[in-house]
């Protein structure tokens, strides 16, 4: 172990070693071995980070927008053209295959695309003449630096959706990504500093919980963005209010697809199957629970079932449908899962337990699987797997099927397929969950609207990205002025009242 490579932070515009000694494993998924050790800051090493940040931000902050917007734009333009480097280190970390991670990276380039109009989002309002010769205008100013700290599914995107907009409205970063895929991050970094961006702008601190702990009580961090768990989540948003912060703090889900008997059973199969078992079901918008309103399950099941045959798990740069899981340990809790599901009298329609896979016996393997009959007291209903594990819950009505819904303590996405306008159309101003598909199985907004959930899924109830991400890394100065005008006392400047 001690001859892999150690990932260092990146401060400054460098590699940083930091004081501490203390690494984490970082795994090749598909294989099963450690391919690199992480090191894992100290409270020190984050301060160190802070300070650097706070160093940079003054000038940062007030550089032409112009010039910034260069920086930004040169980003967007090596970071589209070498995308491909990206999606090999994400599919080595993580596991997903390369058509996942290259959709990962094109979703977050959106939103470096979106941070290109900053001098537009944020140019303010003025108000001429609300009293004579008064004038009142508001700007949106910087906050300083921000503390970003990501999840472990989403190693490139999730920092994406954030620190392109917190930069480009000129705010200075200290990211800690997930210590299980860490490497995606520094690479980004590395990148907006080919682009131009000045040192210590960008800063990216690996560790567990002592970095983060240190980040949300820092004095001189402003604004916390976090995504990941529900219960992390919830910690986040308490720790850091209370110590003052802005916090948009983005938690977990269970997202359920409502199926009406009308809906088209093709479309609704090919949907399931993508939106239940890509990137092995480790996406927050995965879809976990299919609602099916009889008549329709058994045809719609039949359907399912044909397509996940058809399903290839392997290594993801082989061109497979599906790669594995993160860890061993994450394989195992969503395998068990599928003894919960028998314990629990639901039909065990597909075991994902029993798949082959070419090569990589050690690597954190699981099939598809999927359940029918699913009890909605099971906690395979109740809880956030995050793994591929479909499950069919079979009710009477729309309405048994909405309730259900807007029952459970998550509410990031939803979908309904449906031809009926109109249920369609009711489904819309009824469900409590903040992202809704309509025949569109994941739900994720486009980088000039906002991404977010209800419930326990959020936390407080600042979006991410698009206007949202906008108002979050800005906050708004209103001045109220009055200048005297010559033409009332002042100097002769030659102003007809003058004369
Ligand atoms: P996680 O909550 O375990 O970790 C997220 C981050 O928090 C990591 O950087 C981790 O180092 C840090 N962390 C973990 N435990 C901590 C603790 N006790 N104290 C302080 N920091 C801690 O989440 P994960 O397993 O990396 O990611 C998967 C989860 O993220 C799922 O629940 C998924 O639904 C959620 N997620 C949500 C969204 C969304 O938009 N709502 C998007 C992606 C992922």
């Amino acid at each position: 172990m001690t001859d892999l490579p150690t990932i260092t932070h990146y401060v400054n515009g460098a590699p940083a070693a930091g004081t501490s000694t203390r690494t984490a494993p970082v795994y090749n998924p598909a294989t099963g071995q450690v391919a690199k050790n992480v090191l894992l800051a100290s409270t020190a090493d984050l301060d160190d980070a802070v300070a650097v940040a706070q160093a940079a931000y003054p000038a940062w902050r007030d550089m032409s927008q112009a010039r910034r917007q260069t920086i930004m734009y040169n980003f967007r333009e090596l970071l589209n053209a070498r995308k491909g480097d990206l999606a090999e280190i994400l599919t080595a970390e993580h596991g997903k295959v390369t058509s996942d991670a290259l959709g990962e990276i094109i979703r977050g380039l959106e939103v470096v695309e979106f941070a290109l109009g900053m001098p537009h989002l944020s140019k303010g309002e003025y108000s001429e003449n609300v009293s004579t010769g008064v004038d009142v205008y508001t700007l949106r100013q910087s906050l300083g630096v921000v503390g970003i700290i990501s999840p472990f599914n989403f190693p490139a995107m999730v920092p994406l959706w954030y620190f392109p907009i917190a930069i480009a409205a000129g705010n200075t970063v200290v990211l800690k990504p997930s210590e299980k895929d860490p490497s995606a991050s520094n690479w980004l970094a590395e990148l907006f500093t080919e682009a131009g961006l000045p040192a210590g702008v960008l800063n990216v601190v690996h560790g567990d919980k002592e970095a983060v702990d240190a980040l949300l009580v820092h004095p001189d961090v402003q604004a916390i963005s976090f995504v990941g768990s529900t219960p992390i989540a919830r910690y986040i948003y308490e720790t850091a209010a209370k110590h003052g912060k802005r916090v948009q703090s983005l938690g977990g889900a269970k997202n359920h697809m409502l199926v009406l008997p009308d809906a088209d059973l093709d479309l609704t199969a090919d949907a399931a199957v993508n939106a239940g078992f890509g990137s092995a079901g480790e996406r927050c918008m995965a879809i976990s629970v299919i609602v099916a309103v009889e008549p329709v399950a058994d045809e719609l099941i039949a359907k399912i079932a044909e397509r996940v045959k058809g399903l290839t798990v392997g290594d993801g740069t082989r061109n497979c449908d599906m790669g594995p899981l993160i860890t061993q340990v994450h394989r195992d809790k969503v395998a068990g899962y599928i003894d919960i599901a028998q314990a629990d009298g639901a039909d065990i329609v597909i075991d994902g337990r029993g798949v082959k896979v070419d090569g990589d016996p050690n690597g954190f393997w699981l099939g598809p699987t999927l359940f029918d009959k699913v009890s909605v007291d099971s906690a395979v209903y109740l809880d956030e797997i995050f793994g591929p594990v479909l499950s069919i819950v079979r009710v009477a009505t729309y309405q048994e099927g909405l309730d259900l819904i807007n029952a459970s303590q998550y509410g990031n996405g939803t979908a309904i397929f449906t031809n009926d306008g109109g249920a369609a159309r009711r489904f819309q101003n009824e469900v409590q969950v903040g992202m809704v598909g309509i025949n569109v199985p994941i739900p994720v907004p486009v980088a000039y609207h906002s991404f977010g959930g209800w419930k326990n899924s959020l936390f407080g109830d600042a979006k991410a990205y698009g206007p949202a991400g906008v108002n979050f890394f800005t906050r708004e100065k209103a001045v109220t002025s009055r200048w005297l005008d010559p033409s009332h006392g002042g100097i002769n400047l030659g102003f007809p009242q003058n004369q």
